[in-house]
């Protein structure tokens, strides 16, 4: 039998994107190896939202060459946002491989397999039926028009274009068959799920429609862009059963001219109320959100203002960035990439430090409680899963719980994790 090996870097649409791929390979009869050495196609699902990950993506193709040259027979393809609208610059600098592929577009990659094994691979593109994880993921929508001017996305993966919705609760329903019990919707911009569809159906009924589906227990989303968050979806979140009480909204930066310059379309102002307005509205939410630092022309006194931001708002999950320079971008374009990169790893450092300790008291808080968690497997000798409102908790069980809703009662908490007990 032949085999695939798919290495992955990025969002989570990248990880979706190579779950959807295994599932044709399988399909096809190739089974997955963990070796890239050993696989006969070997799939890179690249990244270039910052330099460092374009970096292990090329440096990962170019250690691949020797192997393609004493074995031209393997398939060798570069997939995701390194693959731009034209791939000649790439076919020039890495001849030795067979494809380049845009995301989600596999279907050079599974013809080729079709010709050479001669297999029809007709129908090996539908919705995920690789054996998938208890908490997966469904992308519903593809690219982005917000055009940040920071941001690669919307020119590697094109225009905000939504999912048909039978289509998405089709294989939903799919995945909850197979033993799934969560699923989160993906999308660079979920909120505006549904403007191009007929009838524009929103986020809101679509989570309606998946909160029905016989099997699954959670439904999350991700991720969210302020200006689009609706009164509807905050509403669904607070009344549909199987919705999580988590929200994922990157506000980026706490200085109204530097959002400006961001294009992000919203004030330091209109971000407090909008988080005002969830938490209002549902009871023990819980928010993550998305941070650049050294931004072009970001100063120290500017930079205060992302740290007021988040010492204030005390989010439950911070991913901060440093800003990277990305060729082809707005900012890229108009604008120097000027914070040197000392103060940018200091403000780096800065948040870190802030959010340790807003998170070392916010999960204090919890000891002594009682979670729902949902079991997604074990690690360092004990299950592991997540609250509803997405915080990570381990504990020791000698029965088999994977998949399981257990409640664990908190014993032990830290900033990152916290570690309970099956409640009695
Ligand atoms: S909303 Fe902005 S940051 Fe997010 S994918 Fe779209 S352009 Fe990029």
């Amino acid at each position: 039998m032949r085999n695939y090996h798919i290495w992955t870097t990025g969002c989570q649409m990248n990880k979706a994107d190579s779950e959807r791929l295994e599932s044709a390979m399988s399909q096809m009869g190739l089974s997955s190896t963990p070796s890239a050495r050993d696989a006969d196609v070997i799939v890179l699902n690249s990244c270039v939202v910052r330099q460092s990950a374009e970096d292990r993506a090329v440096g990962m193709l170019t250690s691949l060459k020797p192997l393609k040259e004493a074995h031209p027979e393997k398939v060798i393809a570069l997939m995701g946002c390194m693959v731009g609208p034209k791939s000649e610059p790439l076919q020039k600098r890495f001849p030795y491989a067979d494809l380049f592929m845009r995301p989600q577009q596999f279907e050079p990659l599974i013809d080729l397999l079709g010709e050479r094994m001669g297999i029809d691979p007709d129908g090996c593109l539908g919705p995920l039926t690789a054996t998938p994880d208890v908490a997966t993921y469904i992308p519903i929508s593809h690219g982005c028009d917000k055009m940040c001017s920071f941001c690669i996305i919307p020119y590697r993966r094109g225009r905000d274009v939504s999912r048909p919705l039978g289509e998405i609760v089709r294989e939903a329903e799919l995945l909850a068959d197979r033993g799934v019990k969560e699923v989160t919707l993906l999308g660079q911009n979920v909120d505006s799920y549904g403007h191009d569809l007929p009838d524009n159906p929103d986020l809101g009924d679509l989570l309606s429609e998946i909160n029905n589906i016989d099997g699954l227990d959670r439904v999350r989303f991700l991720t969210s862009h302020p200006n689009d968050m609706t009164e509807h979806i905050i509403d669904s979140v607070a009344e549909l059963e199987k919705v999580c009480e988590h929200f994922n909204l990157p506000f980026q930066a706490g200085d109204d001219e530097v959002i400006s310059a961001m294009r992000r379309g919203y004030t330091n102002d209109d971000y407090r109320q909008l988080v005002t307005k969830v938490r209002d509205r549902v009871p023990n939410v819980s928010l993550s959100t998305d941070v650049i630092v050294g931004f072009p022309g970001e100063t120290e006194e500017q930079f205060e203002r992302t740290l007021d931001l988040i010492r204030d708002i005390r989010f439950d999950k911070v991913h901060a960035a440093a800003y990277s320079n990305r060729p082809g971008t707005i900012a890229a374009r108009t604008m120097g990439d000027d914070v040197p990169s000392e103060d940018k790893t200091a403000r780096l450092k800065a948040i870190e430090a802030l959010q340790e300790e807003v998170l070392t008291e916010i999960n204090s808080g919890l000891a002594g409680e009682s979670l729902q968690i949902l079991v997604e497997g074990r690690k360092r000798g004990k299950w592991f899963g997540r609250s509803r409102n997405d915080k990570l908790v381990f504990f020791e069980d000698e029965g088999d719980r994977k998949g399981e809703i257990v409640e664990v009662c908190v014993e032990k908490t830290g900033p990152w994790s916290l570690q309970g007990a099956v409640a009695p």
